[in-house]
C-alpha cells in the first residue's frame, strides 16, 4: 500500500488549488492502481507506447498526461488518450498537434515547455524562443495553450533551483501578461517534482509532477 500513503500523504501537504499529477511511468498498472484507489485520477507518462497499453487496461476515468518528449509520429496514437500534453517543445510538434486535433474534432490542451535548467539534453524553448513561438501557439487551431511547465537543473543548490522556477515563473507572467492577456484558460504553471515540488510551490507552480515520492525508484528502462 505504498503507493496510497504516499498519494494520501501529499494530498494532504499540497495546497489547495495546486495540481497532483502522478508521474507513473515505468511503474506497473498494480501501482498505479493502488494510487486510483487512494483517490489519486491524474497520471502522468512520459513514452506513447507505454501510455497506450496503461490507457486501454485501466479505469476510464483516469485523466492521463503526457509529460516527455513526443515524437510527432506518435501524436495520432497519443492524443485521443490525453487530457494534457506537458511537453510542446517545437513548432514542428505544434503543428503536428493541431492538425491531428482537427481531424479527431479535439481542441487539446498542452503546456508550452520552456527550457531554463543547465542541462542541454533537456527540450524545450528557450525564453527567447518561447516568446516568438506563443502568438503562433495561440492562432493555432486544434490546440489550447493551457500555460507552460518546465524543469530546474538536477543539482542540490536549492538557489540554483529556486532561481530556475522563478525564470519559468517570469516566462509564465510574461505570456499571461502578453499574447494570452484576454485568455482565461491560460493558468498552468506546471514546475515540481520529487526532490524539487516545495520549491516550485514557493515560486508559483500550480501543478507538480511528482514520480519516485509517490512510486518509489523506477528500472531505467533504456
Ligand atoms: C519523470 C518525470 C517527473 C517525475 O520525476 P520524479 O523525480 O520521479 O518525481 C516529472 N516530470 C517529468 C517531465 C519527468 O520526466
Amino acid at each position: 500500500m505504498q503507493p496510497a500513503d504516499n498519494i494520501k500523504q501529499l494530498q494532504s501537504v499540497i495546497p489547495r488549488g495546486v495540481t497532483l499529477v502522478a508521474v507513473s511511468k515505468f511503474h506497473p498498472d498494480n501501482a498505479i492502481m493502488q494510487a486510483y484507489n487512494a483517490g489519486q485520477r491524474i497520471f502522468g507518462e512520459s513514452r506513447a507506447q507505454e501510455l497506450i497499453a496503461k490507457a486501454s487496461a485501466l479505469p476510464s476515468d483516469i485523466q492521463w498526461h503526457f509529460i516527455g518528449h513526443l515524437q510527432t509520429n506518435k501524436v495520432k496514437a497519443v492524443l485521443p488518450i490525453v487530457s494534457l500534453i506537458h511537453s510542446i517543445d517545437s513548432e514542428r510538434l505544434l503543428r503536428a498537434v493541431g492538425m491531428e486535433a482537427i481531424k479527431i474534432h479535439k481542441t487539446v490542451d498542452v503546456l508550452l515547455q520552456v527550457h531554463v535548467a543547465a542541462e542541454s539534453t533537456k527540450t524545450g524553448f528557450t525564453p527567447e524562443e518561447l516568446t516568438a513561438i506563443a502568438p503562433v501557439a495561440a492562432s493555432t487551431a486544434g490546440i489550447s495553450v493551457r500555460g507552460i511547465m518546465g524543469m530546474a537543473t538536477n543539482t542540490t543548490d536549492t538557489q540554483r533551483i529556486t532561481a530556475d522556477f522563478r525564470s519559468i515563473r517570469q516566462c509564465y507572467d510574461t505570456l499571461a501578461a502578453t499574447t494570452f492577456a484576454a485568455d482565461p484558460h491560460f493558468n498552468i504553471i506546471s514546475m515540481g517534482m520529487s526532490d524539487d515540488w516545495q520549491l516550485a510551490l514557493a515560486a508559483g507552480s500550480n501543478m507538480v509532477r511528482i514520480g519516485s515520492a509517490i512510486f518509489g525508484q523506477r528500472t531505467p528502462i533504456n
